[in-house]
């Protein structure tokens, strides 16, 4: 096993892989900018390097700084977390060219996965169903343009091939409006992607988000942890998740679940990943593939009792998983509702010192953050500053422990959206569940239209 590994993250998730790492002992080196130093997580590692200044371009992103760290404090392995460089195939191969291990799949996969149109036509070949649409990027002829939106019919959307973080989509309803579309989604994915690729596909009315947890080894050996519902969503970024999701019939879990494992032996994929599939009418739909941890995994660790990061290193040292799928087990419920310091119905971030903090506990309750009475909330990055996760025999129970949990809950000093959590844990149809991804941006218009 490794001995020492740094951590090229932030926040909760740098916290949460620390915890990972002091549980099997391994020694932890955790980068941070100026904005971080004082941040307990960092504290509590063995080593702490600063890397730059708190913007994420000088810092996070820093790929000199963060191999430099990891040479001058004798790391051995990296590990990206999410966001930031964990998807940045030249980062992984930069940090195994300079002799260290990449805490995730090869370069190439990340690469095959980062571009959504290569990884679409991957899976597709890998016997994955995928969304309906064109399986290349748009040509520069508007003629050709309008003649694959006709293909496909409409509602369309545009998407950027390079995209992320639920930015550069457009829905498209009529073909007077592609070509407009697609101009727009395309300058917007070259300032946010630097890669004006973009590809459309069919836009499904009402579906659900569900993903496919994997892991697998270096020894061809792949298993699924089951499903995620991930349907509680604003402008395309998770709220709520749970695992797994309500009203899935177990043998379509199956046999999707069997299919993503597959995909991995076919593509030799390498650690733990997630496919990202849209559910409707009892088909599901592959949209893209996350090379990485997912901000949601505590709701699977819950509910199969394997941690998710440690298979992650255990993997990238070379082990074989632990596990075969029949020894997998899919036991009670867990929902995960994600803390961010913003407001709760205007969503605009709330950054500050945290003046006082209590987080919940009892039963079934896990906290995963970094947060503590005094922290001070940098602005520079996400605005997720914790997650509260309830585990229950059954939905019902989850969803009652996480009401205790989130009544207990006193953070001050900044806005959090803990009362967006308490309204959406009381709404009938998230009680009864299987909403649709527009499901909570229906509701908070209403909301809207009703003050
Ligand atoms: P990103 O990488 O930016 O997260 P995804 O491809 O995973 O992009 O899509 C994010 C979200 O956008 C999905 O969860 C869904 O809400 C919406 N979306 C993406 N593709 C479609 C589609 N074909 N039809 C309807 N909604 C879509």
């Amino acid at each position: 096993m490794f001995e020492k590994i740094l951590i090229a993250n932030r926040g909760e998730i740098a916290l949460r892989i620390q915890r990972a790492c002091r549980e099997m002992s391994i020694k932890t080196v955790v980068v941070h900018s100026e904005a971080d130093a004082e941040a307990k997580y960092v504290k509590l590692a063995d080593e702490s390097v600063c890397i730059g200044p708190p913007a994420s371009s000088g810092s996070y992103l820093n790929i000199p700084a963060i191999i430099s760290a990891a040479e001058v404090t004798d790391a051995e392995a990296i590990h990206p977390g999410y966001g930031f460089l964990s998807e940045n195939a030249d980062f992984a191969e930069r940090v195994e060219q300079s002799g260290f291990v990449f805490i995730g799949p090869r370069a190439e996969t990340i690469r095959l996965m980062g571009d959504k149109v290569s990884a679409k036509n991957a899976m597709k070949k890998a016997g994955i169903p995928v969304v309906p649409g064109i399986d290349s990027t748009l040509p520069d002829d508007p003629k050709e343009i309008i003649k694959m939106g006709r293909e496909i019919g409409y509602p369309v959307i545009v998407k950027s091939a390079g995209g992320g973080g639920g930015r550069g989509m457009r829905t498209v309803h009529t073909e007077a409006a592609l070509l407009n579309a697609v101009n727009t989604t395309r300058a917007e994915a070259q300032a946010a992607f630097g890669n004006p690729a973009v590809y459309i596909e069919k836009f499904l009315e009402k579906p659900r988000h569900i993903e496919i947890q994997v892991l697998a080894d270096k020894h061809r050996n792949a298993i699924y942890l089951g499903d995620r519902d991930c349907s509680m969503q604003r402008r395309h970024q998770k709220v709520i998740e749970e695992a797994p999701a309500p009203h899935i019939n177990p043998r379509a879990r199956l046999r999707i679940g069997e299919r993503c494992a597959e995909a991995c032996r076919k593509i030799g994929y390498e650690g733990a990943g997630t496919f990202e599939f849209l559910y409707e009418n009892g088909e599901f739909y592959f949209i893209e593939m996350n090379t990485r941890v997912q901000v949601e995994h505590p709701v699977t660790e819950m509910i199969t009792g394997i941690d998710i990061v440690q298979q992650q290193i255990r993997i990238a040292c070379n082990e074989k998983l632990p596990v075969k799928q029949r020894d997998v087990q899919l036991r009670g419920h867990a929902i995960e509702c994600r803390i961010n310091a913003e407001d709760p119905y205007k969503f605009t971030p709330s950054p500050g010192r945290i003046t006082s903090l209590h987080m919940p506990g009892g039963p079934g309750i896990r906290v995963d953050s970094h947060a503590y009475s005094g922290y001070f909330v940098p602005p520079y990055y996400d605005s997720l500053i914790g997650k509260i996760i309830a585990y229950g025999d059954t939905r019902e129970q989850a969803i009652a422990r996480l009401h205790v949990a989130l009544s207990e809950t006193v953070i001050e000093g900044i806005k959090t959206n803990i009362s967006l959590h308490q309204d959406l844990l009381h709404d009938s149809a998230f009680v009864r569940g299987g909403t649709s991804i527009h499901y909570l941006e229906e509701k908070l218009a209403k909301l809207a239209t009703k003050q």
